[in-house]
């Protein structure tokens, strides 16, 4: 992203935010319980819900058919989704990242081809990295080799989100001893074969797939960006999904708190509310630092992303933070709530869960160091927190 990303027109995207939020409440919240009893995504139900509100379109521009909302407008719609079901907030968030990225790295023909049908949900794109026998980086195992009509990919890939739903996943793959490139690669190609892994930790229902590719050609078009440009293409398409993960542990940490807040307030334990004690106080006080602190980190973020910057050490900084803050607020929200938050009587017991998938999203902590330390070492400067002007 080069220029100033202005988003919506803002009174057009007050009242689409309050529709988004009114949906979420009342279609998609009372889902949770079908989710978690069959550990599957009622698609019949969340696709129509989520096309009426242009959730697959959010941040997909708007010359594509999309909302075209700026990072700063997205930033509090993702947070909402984490309040509620994870296997949902996965969906929309994964579609919105990738359909996003191909708007950022893909080549004209690319985005024409699928961003108006991803806008409206009718094609996803999925992101397919990681491995089940290597790791990321020059050390993938996948290998596209160059013919005369393009090339022909071979390799794979496990843990691919939305492998349910997807129409085309962005595919790393080596193009040459130590170079990556990244392909757009269609769901229905000869030799792509995807199967369902078991079910996860948290935040059920969605699809994370095993992709095996046997000799699939893919034509010359389908290079995104240039040969041997696919660390920078990934790190690009990671970068700002790093703050909508950061996002999603700030929604997450304010439900959690909400909750946490009204079940000290009803609470009564040896003739006084929880919220009298001085111990729940504390963990109170706490979660609540917590949710400032990211807040405020998440928004800048966000605003330095829509003036245009590159911003790989803010992201991993706040998507390391984040996951730190989502960690000790669900935990303190654990203690706050007792035994009955450890039941699937409490939202406490799923939200704790679903968010411990913001761990591995988007990259593990160790590469959060290396990225945040790689950005100090070549030089990089703090912006002035205080300077005049500077609303973030
Ligand atoms: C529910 C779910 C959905 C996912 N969705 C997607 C998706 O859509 N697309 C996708 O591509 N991936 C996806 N992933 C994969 C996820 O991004 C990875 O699991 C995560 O990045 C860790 O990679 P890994 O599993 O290969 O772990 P490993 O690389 O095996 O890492 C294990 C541990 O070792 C550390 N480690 C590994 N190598 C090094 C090193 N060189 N230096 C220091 N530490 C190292 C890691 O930080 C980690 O702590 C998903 C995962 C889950 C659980």
């Amino acid at each position: 992203m080069t220029q100033h990303n202005v988003g919506m027109d803002p009174q057009e995207y007050t009242k689409l935010r309050e529709r988004v939020f009114t949906t979420i409440w009342t279609e998609l919240d009372p889902l949770e319980e079908e989710i978690e009893n069959t550990e599957h995504l009622p698609l019949d139900k969340v696709m129509p819900a989520l096309k009426d509100i242009g959730a697959f379109g959010f941040i997909v521009p708007a010359e594509y058919g999309g909302a075209g909302m700026s990072m700063s407008q997205y930033l509090p719609i993702i947070a909402e989704f984490a309040k509620i079901h994870g296997g949902i907030r996965c969906l929309v968030h994964v579609h919105n990242s990738f359909a996003h990225a191909l708007s950022e790295i893909g080549t004209a023909e690319q985005r024409q081809a699928v961003l108006p049908g991803a806008a409206r949900g009718d094609r996803s794109v999925a992101f397919a990295l990681t491995e089940p026998d290597h790791g990321t980086g020059a050390d993938l195992g996948s290998v596209a080799t160059r013919t005369a009509n393009g090339y022909v990919i071979n390799g794979r890939k496990h843990l691919i989100t939305n492998s349910q739903i997807a129409t085309e996943f962005i595919y790393f793959a080596k193009t040459g001893p130590t170079e990556v490139s990244a392909f757009l690669v269609p769901r229905d190609s000869a030799g792509l074969h995807i199967r369902a892994l078991p079910e996860t930790m948290g935040c059920k229902g969605g699809e994370h797939g095993e992709l095996t590719l046997v000799d699939v050609e893919v034509p010359h078009s389908a290079l995104i960006g240039a040969e041997g440009a696919g660390v920078a293409n990934l790190e690009a398409a990671l970068e700002i999904s790093r703050v909508f993960i950061a996002a999603s542990s700030l929604g997450t940490s304010q439900r959690a708190l909400e909750l946490s807040l009204r079940h000290a307030k009803n609470r009564v334990t040896f003739g006084k509310p929880l919220e009298a004690r001085q111990a729940i106080q504390r963990y109170l006080a706490e979660m609540a630092i917590d949710v400032q602190a990211l807040g405020l980190m998440v928004a800048d973020a966000g605003r330095k992303a829509d003036r245009g910057l590159r911003i790989p050490a803010e992201a991993s900084m706040v998507k390391q933070f984040g996951l730190e803050a989502v960690g000790r607020v669900t935990d303190r929200a654990l203690l706050v709530h007792g035994g009955i938050g450890y039941t699937r009587k409490s939202p406490i017991e799923r939200l704790y869960r679903d968010a411990r998938l913001n761990w591995l999203e988007e990259g593990t902590p160790t590469i959060q160091y290396m990225v945040t330390a790689g950005q100090l070492i070549d030089g990089y400067q703090f912006s002035d927190p205080f300077a005049v002007g500077n609303d973030g």
